[in-house]
Protein backbone atom coordinates (compact mmCIF):
# COMPACT_ATOMS: atom_id res chain seq x y z
CA UNK A 1 0.00 0.00 0.00
CA UNK A 2 1.18 3.43 -0.89
CA UNK A 3 1.53 5.90 2.00
CA UNK A 4 -0.52 8.22 2.67
CA UNK A 5 0.49 12.01 2.04
CA UNK A 6 1.12 14.15 5.36
CA UNK A 7 1.41 10.93 7.89
CA UNK A 8 4.70 12.06 9.29
CA UNK A 9 3.19 15.75 9.63
CA UNK A 10 -0.03 14.29 11.53
CA UNK A 11 2.60 12.19 13.91
CA UNK A 12 4.19 15.53 15.08
CA UNK A 13 0.20 16.73 15.80
CA UNK A 14 -0.51 14.28 18.13
CA UNK A 15 0.02 13.40 21.64
CA UNK A 16 -0.97 9.69 20.35
CA UNK A 17 0.55 7.22 18.18
CA UNK A 18 -0.24 6.96 14.57
CA UNK A 19 -0.02 3.71 13.34
CA UNK A 20 0.63 3.01 9.56
CA UNK A 21 1.43 -0.27 7.37
CA UNK A 22 5.38 0.37 7.61
CA UNK A 23 4.58 0.21 11.97
CA UNK A 24 5.31 -3.66 13.35
CA UNK A 25 2.34 -3.61 15.48
CA UNK A 26 -0.24 -2.47 11.97
CA UNK A 27 -1.57 -6.13 12.05
CA UNK A 28 -2.74 -6.26 15.47
CA UNK A 29 -3.67 -2.45 15.51
CA UNK A 30 -6.02 -2.78 12.32
CA UNK A 31 -7.64 -6.18 13.72
CA UNK A 32 -11.14 -6.04 15.37
CA UNK A 33 -12.90 -8.07 17.71
CA UNK A 34 -14.53 -9.54 14.70
CA UNK A 35 -11.63 -12.30 12.87
CA UNK A 36 -13.92 -11.95 9.61
CA UNK A 37 -13.42 -8.52 9.64
CA UNK A 38 -9.73 -7.97 7.71
CA UNK A 39 -9.81 -4.69 6.34
CA UNK A 40 -6.47 -2.22 5.43
CA UNK A 41 -7.02 1.06 7.46
CA UNK A 42 -4.31 3.84 5.56
CA UNK A 43 -3.74 5.22 8.77
CA UNK A 44 -4.89 4.67 12.18
CA UNK A 45 -4.35 7.46 14.66
CA UNK A 46 -4.44 6.83 18.63
CA UNK A 47 -5.86 9.61 19.55
CA UNK A 48 -5.29 10.98 23.61
CA UNK A 49 -7.70 13.58 24.23
CA UNK A 50 -9.94 15.90 22.17
CA UNK A 51 -7.45 18.08 20.44
CA UNK A 52 -6.03 14.60 18.74
CA UNK A 53 -9.19 13.79 17.77
CA UNK A 54 -9.93 17.40 16.56
CA UNK A 55 -6.45 16.75 14.23
CA UNK A 56 -7.16 13.74 12.87
CA UNK A 57 -10.67 14.84 11.73
CA UNK A 58 -8.76 17.63 10.07
CA UNK A 59 -6.23 15.07 8.46
CA UNK A 60 -8.84 13.29 7.37
CA UNK A 61 -11.24 15.45 5.68
CA UNK A 62 -8.23 17.59 3.80
CA UNK A 63 -7.40 14.36 1.88
CA UNK A 64 -10.87 13.46 1.24
CA UNK A 65 -10.41 9.66 2.95
CA UNK A 66 -13.21 8.15 4.72
CA UNK A 67 -13.05 8.15 8.90
CA UNK A 68 -14.02 5.15 10.92
CA UNK A 69 -14.20 5.41 14.55
CA UNK A 70 -13.61 2.83 17.04
CA UNK A 71 -13.95 1.96 20.57
CA UNK A 72 -14.31 -1.08 21.81
CA UNK A 73 -13.56 -2.82 18.26
CA UNK A 74 -16.93 -4.45 18.58
CA UNK A 75 -19.05 -3.47 15.74
CA UNK A 76 -19.57 -6.18 13.80
CA UNK A 77 -20.57 -4.39 10.37
CA UNK A 78 -17.72 -4.76 7.93
CA UNK A 79 -18.03 -1.71 5.91
CA UNK A 80 -18.14 0.50 9.18
CA UNK A 81 -14.37 0.02 9.04
CA UNK A 82 -12.47 2.14 6.61
CA UNK A 83 -10.39 0.09 3.50
CA UNK A 84 -7.12 3.11 2.71
CA UNK A 85 -8.86 5.43 5.19
CA UNK A 86 -8.61 6.72 8.76
CA UNK A 87 -9.57 5.24 11.72
CA UNK A 88 -9.70 7.61 14.69
CA UNK A 89 -8.53 4.75 17.85
CA UNK A 90 -10.10 5.72 21.28
CA UNK A 91 -8.43 2.88 22.60
CA UNK A 92 -5.18 5.11 24.74
CA UNK A 93 -8.53 6.80 25.68
CA UNK A 94 -9.93 4.63 28.30
CA UNK A 95 -9.36 5.85 32.07
CA UNK A 96 -12.95 6.32 34.21
CA UNK A 97 -12.83 7.87 37.15
CA UNK A 98 -16.15 8.11 39.77
CA UNK A 99 -17.26 10.14 42.55
CA UNK A 100 -19.03 8.32 45.24
CA UNK A 101 -20.42 11.11 46.48
CA UNK A 102 -22.53 12.91 43.83
CA UNK A 103 -22.40 8.63 42.12
CA UNK A 104 -21.56 10.03 39.18
CA UNK A 105 -18.77 8.47 36.94
CA UNK A 106 -16.47 10.11 33.96
CA UNK A 107 -15.44 7.59 31.19
CA UNK A 108 -13.34 7.78 28.47
CA UNK A 109 -14.75 7.74 24.92
CA UNK A 110 -12.61 4.49 24.44
CA UNK A 111 -13.75 2.39 27.64
CA UNK A 112 -14.24 -1.13 27.72
CA UNK A 113 -17.55 -2.12 29.80
CA UNK A 114 -14.94 -3.99 31.90
CA UNK A 115 -12.88 -0.50 32.49
CA UNK A 116 -16.54 0.86 34.05
CA UNK A 117 -17.29 -2.21 36.14
CA UNK A 118 -13.95 -2.45 37.88
CA UNK A 119 -13.44 1.58 38.88
CA UNK A 120 -17.43 1.93 39.79
CA UNK A 121 -17.74 -1.81 41.39
CA UNK A 122 -15.11 -0.61 44.27
CA UNK A 123 -17.66 2.17 45.36
CA UNK A 124 -20.21 -0.56 45.50
CA UNK A 125 -21.93 0.99 42.22
CA UNK A 126 -22.31 0.45 38.31
CA UNK A 127 -24.49 1.72 35.24
CA UNK A 128 -26.02 -0.55 32.86
CA UNK A 129 -23.26 -2.32 30.55
CA UNK A 130 -23.59 -4.82 28.18
CA UNK A 131 -22.86 -9.23 29.23
CA UNK A 132 -19.59 -9.11 27.60
CA UNK A 133 -16.70 -7.29 29.16
CA UNK A 134 -14.78 -6.42 26.60
CA UNK A 135 -16.78 -4.74 24.13
CA UNK A 136 -16.49 -1.15 24.27
CA UNK A 137 -18.66 1.39 25.87
CA UNK A 138 -18.89 3.84 23.08
CA UNK A 139 -20.44 1.81 20.32
CA UNK A 140 -22.77 0.12 22.63
CA UNK A 141 -23.84 3.18 24.94
CA UNK A 142 -24.52 5.27 21.75
CA UNK A 143 -26.73 2.98 20.40
CA UNK A 144 -28.48 2.14 23.48
CA UNK A 145 -26.79 -0.53 25.86
CA UNK A 146 -28.46 -3.29 27.39
CA UNK A 147 -27.19 -5.54 30.32
CA UNK A 148 -28.30 -7.18 33.12
CA UNK A 149 -29.61 -3.98 34.74
CA UNK A 150 -31.85 -2.91 32.07
CA UNK A 151 -35.00 -3.47 34.75
CA UNK A 152 -33.68 -1.98 37.50
CA UNK A 153 -31.49 1.33 35.85
CA UNK A 154 -32.96 1.35 31.76
CA UNK A 155 -30.21 1.07 29.05
CA UNK A 156 -26.86 2.68 29.70
CA UNK A 157 -27.73 5.62 27.63
CA UNK A 158 -30.45 6.13 30.12
CA UNK A 159 -28.10 6.93 32.85
CA UNK A 160 -25.84 9.67 30.91
CA UNK A 161 -26.22 13.37 31.77
CA UNK A 162 -23.21 14.72 29.96
CA UNK A 163 -20.84 13.80 27.20
CA UNK A 164 -17.52 15.56 25.77
CA UNK A 165 -17.66 15.51 22.15
CA UNK A 166 -15.90 16.27 19.08
CA UNK A 167 -17.61 17.80 16.08
CA UNK A 168 -16.71 16.77 12.73
CA UNK A 169 -15.82 21.00 12.18
CA UNK A 170 -13.17 19.67 15.33
CA UNK A 171 -14.88 22.13 18.02
CA UNK A 172 -15.18 20.41 21.33
CA UNK A 173 -18.80 20.44 23.16
CA UNK A 174 -19.68 19.75 26.46
CA UNK A 175 -23.22 18.55 25.96
CA UNK A 176 -26.10 17.84 28.62
CA UNK A 177 -29.59 18.33 28.64
CA UNK A 178 -28.72 22.50 29.26
CA UNK A 179 -25.79 22.50 26.69
CA UNK A 180 -26.56 21.73 22.93
CA UNK A 181 -29.68 19.40 24.17
CA UNK A 182 -30.50 18.74 20.59
CA UNK A 183 -27.18 16.92 20.84
CA UNK A 184 -27.73 15.45 24.08
CA UNK A 185 -31.10 14.11 22.89
CA UNK A 186 -29.51 12.29 19.02
CA UNK A 187 -26.44 10.74 21.46
CA UNK A 188 -28.88 8.75 23.35
CA UNK A 189 -29.27 6.26 20.99
CA UNK A 190 -28.44 7.84 17.79
CA UNK A 191 -25.22 6.05 17.04
CA UNK A 192 -21.69 7.76 16.34
CA UNK A 193 -23.47 10.28 13.42
CA UNK A 194 -22.65 13.22 15.64
CA UNK A 195 -19.24 13.23 16.35
CA UNK A 196 -16.46 11.86 18.42
CA UNK A 197 -17.11 11.21 21.90
CA UNK A 198 -13.92 11.88 24.03
CA UNK A 199 -16.11 10.77 27.30
CA UNK A 200 -19.09 10.09 29.00
CA UNK A 201 -20.79 11.09 32.44
CA UNK A 202 -22.93 8.58 33.71
CA UNK A 203 -25.68 8.43 36.80
CA UNK A 204 -24.28 5.11 38.96
CA UNK A 205 -26.67 3.08 40.89
CA UNK A 206 -25.75 0.95 44.33
CA UNK A 207 -25.09 -2.15 43.15
CA UNK A 208 -23.66 -5.63 45.12
CA UNK A 209 -21.09 -5.85 45.83
CA UNK A 210 -22.23 -9.72 45.65
CA UNK A 211 -25.12 -10.23 43.48
CA UNK A 212 -27.21 -13.62 42.98
CA UNK A 213 -26.65 -15.48 39.87
CA UNK A 214 -29.21 -18.56 39.15
CA UNK A 215 -28.57 -20.57 35.70
CA UNK A 216 -30.39 -23.66 34.73
CA UNK A 217 -29.67 -25.93 31.79
CA UNK A 218 -31.38 -27.87 29.63
CA UNK A 219 -31.01 -30.25 26.81
CA UNK A 220 -32.17 -29.36 23.31
CA UNK A 221 -35.27 -31.34 23.40
CA UNK A 222 -36.49 -29.20 26.29
CA UNK A 223 -36.22 -26.01 24.11
CA UNK A 224 -39.72 -25.44 24.22
CA UNK A 225 -40.27 -26.14 27.84
CA UNK A 226 -36.78 -23.93 28.46
CA UNK A 227 -38.52 -21.26 26.70
CA UNK A 228 -41.69 -21.21 28.37
CA UNK A 229 -40.30 -21.26 31.55
CA UNK A 230 -38.22 -18.06 30.71
CA UNK A 231 -41.25 -16.29 29.51
CA UNK A 232 -43.18 -17.34 32.55
CA UNK A 233 -40.46 -15.36 34.91
CA UNK A 234 -39.82 -12.40 32.78
CA UNK A 235 -43.77 -11.99 33.03
CA UNK A 236 -43.23 -10.82 36.68
CA UNK A 237 -39.54 -10.15 36.63
CA UNK A 238 -38.92 -7.34 39.21
CA UNK A 239 -37.23 -4.46 38.72
CA UNK A 240 -34.22 -5.94 41.13
CA UNK A 241 -33.85 -8.51 38.79
CA UNK A 242 -32.15 -9.64 35.09
CA UNK A 243 -33.22 -12.21 32.67
CA UNK A 244 -31.41 -13.14 29.92
CA UNK A 245 -32.05 -16.82 27.99
CA UNK A 246 -29.77 -18.05 26.01
CA UNK A 247 -30.83 -20.80 23.38
CA UNK A 248 -28.53 -23.48 21.42
CA UNK A 249 -25.56 -22.23 23.87
CA UNK A 250 -22.86 -25.40 24.83
CA UNK A 251 -22.67 -25.68 28.46
CA UNK A 252 -19.33 -23.70 29.74
CA UNK A 253 -16.36 -26.40 30.48
CA UNK A 254 -17.12 -24.77 34.63
CA UNK A 255 -16.52 -26.76 37.41
CA UNK A 256 -20.42 -26.15 38.32
CA UNK A 257 -20.87 -28.51 34.71
CA UNK A 258 -20.68 -32.18 35.21
CA UNK A 259 -17.57 -33.51 32.89
CA UNK A 260 -19.84 -35.33 30.77
CA UNK A 261 -21.98 -32.47 30.01
CA UNK A 262 -19.60 -29.72 29.00
CA UNK A 263 -19.81 -28.38 25.36
CA UNK A 264 -23.27 -30.14 25.03
CA UNK A 265 -25.64 -28.08 23.48
CA UNK A 266 -28.50 -26.55 24.84
CA UNK A 267 -30.99 -23.96 26.35
CA UNK A 268 -29.05 -21.65 29.39
CA UNK A 269 -31.83 -19.74 31.36
CA UNK A 270 -29.76 -17.03 33.95
CA UNK A 271 -31.68 -15.18 36.61
CA UNK A 272 -29.68 -12.48 38.56
CA UNK A 273 -31.02 -10.68 42.24
CA UNK A 274 -29.51 -7.54 42.85
CA UNK A 275 -32.03 -7.54 46.07
CA UNK A 276 -31.33 -10.15 48.90
CA UNK A 277 -30.46 -13.58 48.59
CA UNK A 278 -34.01 -14.67 50.17
CA UNK A 279 -35.66 -12.29 47.19
CA UNK A 280 -33.20 -14.38 44.57
CA UNK A 281 -33.91 -17.30 45.74
CA UNK A 282 -37.94 -16.84 45.92
CA UNK A 283 -37.60 -15.44 42.50
CA UNK A 284 -36.14 -18.78 41.07
CA UNK A 285 -37.34 -21.76 43.38
CA UNK A 286 -39.79 -22.76 41.59
CA UNK A 287 -37.73 -22.82 37.95
CA UNK A 288 -36.48 -27.30 38.91
CA UNK A 289 -39.13 -28.16 40.04
CA UNK A 290 -41.37 -26.84 36.89
CA UNK A 291 -38.66 -28.51 34.75
CA UNK A 292 -35.76 -30.33 36.19
CA UNK A 293 -32.44 -29.16 34.24
CA UNK A 294 -30.08 -31.07 33.02
CA UNK A 295 -27.88 -28.94 35.69
CA UNK A 296 -27.83 -25.19 37.63
CA UNK A 297 -25.90 -23.28 39.41
CA UNK A 298 -26.86 -20.93 42.35
CA UNK A 299 -24.61 -18.58 43.07
CA UNK A 300 -23.87 -15.21 45.25
CA UNK A 301 -20.95 -13.60 43.04
CA UNK A 302 -18.90 -10.13 42.88
CA UNK A 303 -20.88 -8.20 40.29
CA UNK A 304 -18.05 -7.28 38.04
CA UNK A 305 -17.76 -11.76 38.14
CA UNK A 306 -20.97 -11.58 36.77
CA UNK A 307 -20.19 -9.15 34.19
CA UNK A 308 -17.47 -11.34 32.74
CA UNK A 309 -19.47 -14.63 33.39
CA UNK A 310 -20.13 -15.48 29.33
CA UNK A 311 -16.82 -13.53 28.04
CA UNK A 312 -16.17 -17.14 26.81
CA UNK A 313 -18.49 -17.33 24.50
CA UNK A 314 -17.46 -14.61 22.69
CA UNK A 315 -13.73 -14.54 22.23
CA UNK A 316 -11.35 -11.91 20.44
CA UNK A 317 -10.94 -13.34 16.87
CA UNK A 318 -14.13 -14.80 16.62
CA UNK A 319 -15.80 -14.80 12.65
CA UNK A 320 -18.86 -13.33 13.56
CA UNK A 321 -22.50 -12.41 12.23
CA UNK A 322 -25.68 -11.41 13.41
CA UNK A 323 -29.19 -10.77 13.13
CA UNK A 324 -31.72 -9.04 15.55
CA UNK A 325 -35.12 -8.38 16.36
CA UNK A 326 -37.78 -7.01 18.78
CA UNK A 327 -40.68 -9.41 20.45
CA UNK A 328 -43.42 -7.73 21.90
CA UNK A 329 -44.27 -11.20 23.08
CA UNK A 330 -42.36 -14.43 23.06
CA UNK A 331 -45.51 -16.23 21.61
CA UNK A 332 -45.92 -19.92 21.14
CA UNK A 333 -45.32 -19.72 17.36
CA UNK A 334 -42.13 -17.68 18.20
CA UNK A 335 -40.98 -20.34 20.50
CA UNK A 336 -41.70 -22.84 18.07
CA UNK A 337 -39.66 -21.12 15.28
CA UNK A 338 -36.60 -20.42 18.00
CA UNK A 339 -36.65 -24.31 19.06
CA UNK A 340 -37.29 -25.54 15.40
CA UNK A 341 -34.16 -23.75 14.02
CA UNK A 342 -31.73 -23.63 16.91
CA UNK A 343 -30.61 -27.55 16.17
CA UNK A 344 -30.08 -26.79 12.29
CA UNK A 345 -26.60 -24.50 13.27
CA UNK A 346 -23.31 -25.53 12.24
CA UNK A 347 -21.07 -24.49 14.22
CA UNK A 348 -21.57 -24.60 18.04
CA UNK A 349 -20.19 -21.43 19.53
CA UNK A 350 -23.53 -20.07 17.30
CA UNK A 351 -26.52 -19.15 19.85
CA UNK A 352 -29.55 -17.09 20.24
CA UNK A 353 -29.63 -14.67 23.43
CA UNK A 354 -32.73 -13.21 24.76
CA UNK A 355 -33.18 -10.33 26.68
CA UNK A 356 -36.11 -9.55 28.88
CA UNK A 357 -37.00 -5.51 28.82
CA UNK A 358 -39.40 -3.76 31.68
CA UNK A 359 -39.02 -2.09 34.44
CA UNK A 360 -36.92 1.16 34.82
CA UNK A 361 -36.56 0.72 30.39
CA UNK A 362 -40.18 1.20 30.31
CA UNK A 363 -39.98 4.26 32.63
CA UNK A 364 -38.59 6.32 29.73
CA UNK A 365 -41.13 8.16 27.18
CA UNK A 366 -40.89 7.13 23.49
CA UNK A 367 -39.58 10.33 22.10
CA UNK A 368 -37.41 11.59 25.19
CA UNK A 369 -33.88 9.45 23.80
CA UNK A 370 -33.36 8.95 20.22
CA UNK A 371 -33.45 5.38 21.16
CA UNK A 372 -34.66 2.88 18.11
CA UNK A 373 -37.27 0.60 19.82
CA UNK A 374 -40.21 0.89 21.50
CA UNK A 375 -40.47 1.23 25.70
CA UNK A 376 -43.15 -0.96 25.39
CA UNK A 377 -40.93 -3.52 23.82
CA UNK A 378 -40.60 -6.64 25.88
CA UNK A 379 -37.91 -8.95 24.59
CA UNK A 380 -34.73 -8.07 22.23
CA UNK A 381 -33.80 -11.51 20.20
CA UNK A 382 -29.70 -11.54 19.01
CA UNK A 383 -29.45 -14.70 16.51
CA UNK A 384 -25.46 -14.86 16.68
CA UNK A 385 -23.68 -16.78 14.41
CA UNK A 386 -20.14 -17.54 15.72
CA UNK A 387 -17.76 -19.63 13.98
CA UNK A 388 -13.91 -19.90 14.63
CA UNK A 389 -13.61 -19.67 10.79
CA UNK A 390 -14.89 -18.34 7.48
CA UNK A 391 -15.90 -21.70 6.38
CA UNK A 392 -18.20 -22.05 9.32
CA UNK A 393 -19.19 -18.78 9.49
CA UNK A 394 -20.76 -18.53 5.89
CA UNK A 395 -22.90 -21.91 6.67
CA UNK A 396 -23.94 -20.09 10.00
CA UNK A 397 -25.13 -16.89 8.37
CA UNK A 398 -27.32 -18.46 6.38
CA UNK A 399 -28.94 -20.25 9.24
CA UNK A 400 -28.84 -16.86 11.23
CA UNK A 401 -30.73 -15.28 8.36
CA UNK A 402 -33.28 -17.87 8.20
CA UNK A 403 -34.04 -18.01 11.86
CA UNK A 404 -34.47 -14.16 11.64
CA UNK A 405 -36.60 -14.25 8.81
CA UNK A 406 -38.49 -16.52 10.32
CA UNK A 407 -39.07 -14.72 13.32
CA UNK A 408 -39.75 -11.28 11.41
CA UNK A 409 -43.59 -11.94 11.19
CA UNK A 410 -43.71 -12.01 14.65
CA UNK A 411 -41.92 -9.02 15.42
CA UNK A 412 -42.49 -5.74 16.84
CA UNK A 413 -43.66 -3.39 14.23
CA UNK A 414 -41.90 -0.40 15.34
CA UNK A 415 -38.20 0.04 15.67
CA UNK A 416 -34.37 -2.64 15.68
CA UNK A 417 -31.71 -1.95 18.01
CA UNK A 418 -28.78 -0.52 15.59
CA UNK A 419 -26.49 -2.63 17.84
CA UNK A 420 -27.12 -5.73 16.93
CA UNK A 421 -27.59 -5.53 12.81
CA UNK A 422 -24.42 -6.60 11.09
CA UNK A 423 -25.50 -5.24 7.60
CA UNK A 424 -27.41 -1.61 7.42
CA UNK A 425 -28.91 0.02 4.51
CA UNK A 426 -30.46 2.95 4.65
CA UNK A 427 -33.88 1.62 4.66
CA UNK A 428 -33.12 -0.80 7.83
CA UNK A 429 -31.99 1.92 9.71
CA UNK A 430 -34.65 4.43 8.87
CA UNK A 431 -37.39 1.71 10.08
CA UNK A 432 -35.09 0.83 13.29
CA UNK A 433 -35.97 4.88 14.13
CA UNK A 434 -39.16 5.08 12.74
CA UNK A 435 -39.98 8.56 10.69
CA UNK A 436 -40.38 10.83 13.84
CA UNK A 437 -37.36 9.70 15.31
CA UNK A 438 -35.35 9.90 12.07
CA UNK A 439 -36.65 13.03 10.62
CA UNK A 440 -35.44 14.49 13.91
CA UNK A 441 -32.35 12.75 13.77
CA UNK A 442 -31.26 13.95 10.18
CA UNK A 443 -31.85 17.51 11.18
CA UNK A 444 -29.17 17.79 14.15
CA UNK A 445 -26.96 15.44 11.47
CA UNK A 446 -27.52 18.81 9.17
CA UNK A 447 -27.12 20.67 11.55
CA UNK A 448 -23.47 19.24 13.00
CA UNK A 449 -22.02 17.06 10.67
CA UNK A 450 -23.64 18.43 7.02
CA UNK A 451 -21.05 17.24 4.92
CA UNK A 452 -21.69 13.65 6.51
CA UNK A 453 -18.32 12.83 7.48
CA UNK A 454 -19.26 10.70 10.32
CA UNK A 455 -20.79 8.20 8.01
CA UNK A 456 -19.21 4.70 8.61
CA UNK A 457 -21.75 3.50 10.84
CA UNK A 458 -25.54 3.26 11.03
CA UNK A 459 -25.69 6.30 9.33
CA UNK A 460 -28.34 9.30 9.72
CA UNK A 461 -28.25 11.43 6.25
CA UNK A 462 -28.29 14.99 6.96
CA UNK A 463 -31.20 16.55 5.73
CA UNK A 464 -31.05 18.67 2.70
C1 LIG B 1 -19.37 -10.01 21.80
C2 LIG B 1 -20.38 -8.90 21.79
C3 LIG B 1 -21.23 -8.75 22.86
C4 LIG B 1 -22.16 -7.71 22.87
N1 LIG B 1 -22.99 -7.59 23.95
C5 LIG B 1 -23.86 -6.56 23.99
C6 LIG B 1 -24.70 -6.37 25.11
O1 LIG B 1 -24.70 -7.14 26.06
N2 LIG B 1 -25.54 -5.31 25.11
C7 LIG B 1 -25.58 -4.42 24.07
O2 LIG B 1 -26.34 -3.47 24.16
N3 LIG B 1 -24.81 -4.58 22.99
C8 LIG B 1 -23.96 -5.63 22.92
N4 LIG B 1 -23.17 -5.81 21.81
C9 LIG B 1 -23.32 -4.90 20.66
C10 LIG B 1 -22.45 -3.69 20.88
O3 LIG B 1 -23.16 -2.75 21.67
C11 LIG B 1 -22.07 -3.03 19.53
O4 LIG B 1 -21.33 -3.94 18.77
C12 LIG B 1 -21.28 -1.76 19.73
O5 LIG B 1 -21.21 -1.06 18.51
C13 LIG B 1 -19.88 -2.05 20.21
O6 LIG B 1 -19.21 -0.86 20.48
P1 LIG B 1 -17.61 -0.80 20.37
O7 LIG B 1 -17.20 0.54 20.82
O8 LIG B 1 -17.01 -1.99 21.03
O9 LIG B 1 -17.42 -1.04 18.81
P2 LIG B 1 -16.68 -0.20 17.67
O10 LIG B 1 -16.64 -1.13 16.51
O11 LIG B 1 -15.40 0.34 18.14
O12 LIG B 1 -17.67 0.97 17.41
C14 LIG B 1 -18.90 0.75 16.77
C15 LIG B 1 -19.39 2.08 16.23
O13 LIG B 1 -19.71 2.93 17.33
C16 LIG B 1 -19.27 4.25 17.10
N5 LIG B 1 -18.40 4.64 18.22
C17 LIG B 1 -17.75 3.84 19.09
N6 LIG B 1 -17.18 4.58 20.05
C18 LIG B 1 -17.44 5.87 19.76
C19 LIG B 1 -17.15 7.11 20.38
N7 LIG B 1 -16.47 7.18 21.53
N8 LIG B 1 -17.59 8.26 19.78
C20 LIG B 1 -18.32 8.22 18.64
N9 LIG B 1 -18.64 7.06 18.01
C21 LIG B 1 -18.22 5.91 18.58
C22 LIG B 1 -18.64 4.27 15.73
O14 LIG B 1 -19.62 4.72 14.82
C23 LIG B 1 -18.33 2.83 15.43
O15 LIG B 1 -18.45 2.51 14.08
C24 LIG B 1 -22.23 -6.83 21.78
C25 LIG B 1 -21.37 -7.00 20.68
C26 LIG B 1 -20.47 -8.02 20.69
C27 LIG B 1 -19.59 -8.21 19.50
Amino acid sequence: MTQMMGIDALRTQLTGRVIDSSDFDYDSARSVWNGGIDRRPAVIARCTDPSDVAAAIAFGRERGVQISVRGGAHGSWEAAHAEGGLVIDLSDLHAVSVDPGSRRAWCSGGATIGDVDAATARHGLAVTGGTISHTGLGGLALGGGLGWLVHKAGLTVDNLLSAELVTADGRTLCVSADEHPDLFWALRGGGGNFGVVTGFEFRLHEIGPLVYLGMFFWRPEHGTEALRIGREVAASLPRNAGLVMAAGLPAPAAPFVPVAHRGTPGYGLMIVGFGSALEHHRLIAPISEALPPLFEFVTPLPYVELQKLMDQTAPWGVHAYEKGLYLQELSEDAISILSENIPRKSSPMSFTTIFSLGGAFADVGEQETAFAGSRATRFVVNVAAIAPDAELLATDRVWARSLWQALVPHASASGGYINIMADYDQDRVQAAYGPTKYRRLAAIKARYDPDNIFRMNANIKPAP
